[in-house]
């Protein structure tokens, strides 16, 4: 039995869909079980949609259109074409409501936005049965997913590596022979509320899926080709990473591969189920393998990401040379302030620091005025190599000898303590040149 996630862009319209279904079929003697987002840019339709409510408007047009046209596209029966309309009936119920109380909690909003993974598991579900292939859709909760209650960002609950394998034991034995389609990003608490896991999550329902089921493999299909040494729009000549570890992929997440939600690697690691990323254009080919360790001889990087925007601020101790606390004393006006801190570097009197641009700086600022002086920089990017740390001073020495060539003097360095990252931090406008820097210096 293997896991198939696909994400909205791969069911983003009818067309799309059929492919994905073609896929499926050519897949079905591995006993898929299929883990879908909403389709294309849904989840953004719908929050925008649940901020028009709270000003008073109810206009959610584009996605029952969206979804309307796909069904008539696929030729869905009667059934199928009842199920999407009961719910987006319901939907536009709820917007009704939220744009007559003005007010909208993260219980609603989440709530709000799982119609888009519901409507795309019912669409895609009848016309695979359509087409000849039993299948069935179910919502998350159906299928054992139980989470806290930590609305927009929950976690899913420990039993789920129970519940999961009881509510789908007869697609795990194989007495059950439809294709189940299963809602990616959504579960619900134990109080019956509807919850999602954080944008992307549904990455994460697949893996545990796969993970609490003992899958053989867990797919996730993109449009590119596995993950890549490098974002392909910055070079060219980015290519397949053929296998990468759970840390190294959790690692990519971080720095800004948008290829895996970077929760989603911690339930396959800890069942050790491998996981292929794979691109729904070149089915063929083998894409990028996830596993726990390497084998045999691989260059020391595995790819390199970057994050733009970021703020960089450089803070001198005045006062506290020698002392102890200074770090602690800084961590926690940091968290005083609720802002989170990315990459950092520190020496016994000064701390280099990256914040999201967006955080507001200015009390921090203040705060900080009487032990340090402090700099902020902002429309900074970190450009993270991504490699085996065991053999950084050789993977050091080549990155800075690439880089001094053109010219490029990194504002901060700083090595991860996973040891699987080593982080740079330039301006925004040296981004690119960076990373083609370094991308030609490992692979090209
Ligand atoms: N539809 C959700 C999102 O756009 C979840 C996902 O795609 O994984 O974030
Ligand atoms: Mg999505």
């Amino acid at each position: 039995m293997i896991v198939m996630k696909f994400g909205g862009s791969s069911v983003a319209d009818a067309e799309r869909i059929r492919h994905v279904a073609s896929i499926i079929k050519a897949y079905k003697d591995k006993r898929p079980i299929v883990v879908l987002s909403a389709m294309g840019d849904t989840t953004d339709h719908l929050l925008a949609a649940a901020d028009e409510a709270v000003a008073g408007r109810v206009d959610i047009s584009c996605v029952e259109t969206l979804h309307r046209q796909t069904a008539a596209a696929l030729g869905l029966g009667e059934k199928a074409l009842k199920d999407t309309e009961s719910l987006l009936c319901e939907l536009h119920a709820l917007l009704t409501g939220i744009s007559m109380i003005r007010e909208l909690t993260k219980r609603t909003r989440d709530y709000l936005v799982s119609f888009g993974e519901r409507l795309s598991v019912r669409i895609a579900a009848a016309f695979l049965e359509q087409e000849g292939v039993p299948a069935r859709f179910y919502d998350a909760w159906d299928a054992g997913f139980i989470s806290d209650s930590a609305f927009m960002n929950a976690e899913l609950c420990d039993e789920v590596w129970n519940t999961i394998p009881e509510a789908l034991a007869a697609y795990k034995n194989g007495t059950q022979k439809e294709i189940p389609f299963v809602t990616g990003f959504i579960a619900k608490d134990k109080k019956g509320n509807i919850t999602t896991l954080g944008r992307g999550g549904s990455d994460l329902t697949a893996t545990m899926l796969g993970a609490a089921l003992g899958a053989e493999e867990i797919q996730t299909w993109k449009d590119v080709d596995g993950i890549l040494t490098a974002d392909p729009r910055i070079v060219a000549q980015a290519k397949t990473v053929p296998l990468v570890t759970y840390e190294e992929a959790a690692e990519l997440a971080y720095f800004g591969a948008q290829i895996l939600h970077p929760r989603s690697m911690a339930p396959c690691r800890k069942a050790g189920i491998p996981v292929r990323v794979k691109n729904s254009y070149n089915i063929d080919f083998k894409g990028s393998l996830v596993v726990e360790k390497h084998e045999g001889e691989l260059s020391p990087v595995r790819a390199i990401t970057a994050v733009k925007n970021s703020t960089l601020i450089d803070i001198v101790s005045t006062r506290m040379l020698g002392a102890s606390g200074f770090l602690a004393h800084i961590f926690n006006l940091f968290l005083k302030r609720d802002i989170s801190i990315d990459v950092i570097a520190t020496s016994e009197v000064s701390v280099s620091l990256t914040v999201n641009t967006g955080a507001d700086l200015s009390g921090l600022v203040e705060d900080l005025r009487g032990i340090a002086e402090t700099q902020v920089k902002t429309n900074r990017s970190i450009v993270t190599l991504i490699c085996d740390a065991a053999h950084s001073s050789s993977i050091l020495a080549s990155a800075f000898a690439a880089l001094a060539k053109e010219n490029i003097n990194p504002e901060m360095i700083s090595q991860g303590a996973s040891k699987v990252n080593v982080s740079l931090v330039c301006a925004n406008n040296l981004a690119d040149k960076t990373v083609r820097t370094l991308h030609a210096a490992f692979f090209e």
